[in-house]
Parts: structure tokens; sequence; C-alpha cells
């Protein structure tokens, strides 16, 4: 289980696809049960999207990830 400083280090990775399947799953499970990395993320993302506005047009990000997060926290609250 990562601290929330880890996750933090993980971050831009995580947002650039940059982790291994372990890790990512780590990164996934830590943001399960920790509200404030969810919004902390939620945060650090909307900055990101803002930020890059102005990135060249062909920067493709993938839009599944918030998707997966959502599933993810939506299946850990069920299941509890
Ligand atoms: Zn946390």
């Amino acid at each position: 289980m990562l601290t929330c400083r880890e996750l933090f280090e993980f971050l831009h990775d995580y947002l650039a696809r940059d982790l291994s399947l372990a890790q990512r799953a780590s990164f996934e499970l830590h943001l399960t049960v920790c509200k404030h990395c969810r919004e902390y993320l939620a945060t650090y993302k909307k900055t990101i999207d803002l930020t890059c506005a102005a990135c060249e047009p062909d920067d493709d990000v993938p839009e599944d990830v918030p998707e997966d997060l959502v599933q993810a926290i939506l299946n850990a609250r069920r299941s509890k």
C-alpha cells in the first residue's frame, strides 16, 4: 500500500501512463481508500487540463483514465 506521499511522487508517471501494472494497481488501490488523494488527483488533473489547453492538439491523452478510477472507486465502495 502506498502512502500519500508516495502517491504524489507517482502522480506524474501515472498520468503519463508510465507506471508498471503493479505500481498502477497500488496507486489506484490507494485512491479507492483515500478521499484526500482522490480530491488531490481531481484538482491536479483539472490543472493539467487547463495548462494543456495550449498544448499540441495531437498530444492525445486517452480519456479512459478518469473513468477507470471512477469505476474502481465505485466498486470498492459497493463491496464494503
Ligand atoms: Zn492518500
